[in-house]
């Protein structure tokens, strides 16, 4: 059982325990209000913490392990080919979390990501702002817009998806559901786009840096090409190794 299903049993319960002790006087009216804002609250945060797997249930990294995996999201974008540069000449095996629209204006950027042995995930179509309003079934179509777009260009068709912003809620879980798709997430996140310098952001990865991480980045951010040969270079130093997503959490990368 999901968590959203287990809080979905509490809140009842907790509803209705507080009804009855407030129609026998023993809580205040407001006692039913503090309980529906702290199950709305635990609502909303399910949704923005993809690691809590409230809704879906994500992979978001391995144990007992020195390896670890990068990934990039929102490409093909500027950046893409430096980063692609950059892989090559350290030999590390990425995964790129493609959007399918992007995908099929660049369709070159995708068949390098095949044919140079990196990972190819789905990241939506549109990846647009309300995504996360959309019906399951316009999810599901997104899901298989970028599927067909990515099968079309590398014959691989991918079975891993990484929710746009990592928001989930259930019209996410039944679209993963019914794509028969797992859903990855990360366990470290660089916030690279928000990053105000190269040095910081570096800095701030390799601190936190655990082996068995997922390590979110894009291939849309300056930053992010500029630091990845010191990050891959550092990382090294320290005993990590590379590996691609898919073989560092077990999952099948391609139907
Ligand atoms: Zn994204």
């Amino acid at each position: 059982m999901r968590p959203f299903a287990i809080v979905n049993i509490i809140f009842v319960i907790a509803l209705l325990g507080a009804d009855v002790l407030y129609l026998n006087g023993v809580v205040a009216w407001w006692w039913l209000l503090i309980i529906i804002a702290v199950y709305l609250h635990i609502l909303v945060l399910g949704a923005i913490f993809i690691r809590w797997n409230f809704y879906v249930r994500s992979h978001h990294r391995a144990t007992d392990t020195r390896a670890i995996a990068l990934t990039f999201d929102d490409g093909p974008a500027e950046y893409t080919s430096a980063i692609l540069d950059v892989l090559k000449a350290q030999n590390v095996h990425a995964a790129f979390f493609t959007i399918g629209k992007r995908a099929s204006a660049q369709p070159a950027i995708v068949q390098r990501w095949h044919n140079d042995g990196h990972l190819i995930g789905n990241h939506s179509y549109h990846h647009g702002f309300h995504f996360d309003w959309k019906s399951s079934s316009a999810m599901l179509d997104e899901i298989n817009q970028t599927n067909n777009t990515v099968k079309q260009l590398t014959g691989a068709t991918p079975l891993l998806f990484r929710p746009p912003y990592g928001v989930t809620n259930p019209n996410v879980a039944k679209a993963v559901r019914l794509s028969g798709m797992q859903s990855v997430g990360w366990s470290l996140r660089s916030f690279d786009t928000k990053a105000t310098s190269a040095d910081a952001l570096l800095n701030k990865i390799l601190n936190k840096l655990k082996g068995g991480d997922v390590i979110l980045l894009h291939d849309s951010m300056p930053v992010t090409a500029e630091i990845l040969t010191e990050l891959i270079v550092k990382a090294r130093e320290k005993g990590f190794t590379f590996v691609r997503v898919d073989k560092l959490l077990g999952l099948q990368a391609y139907a």
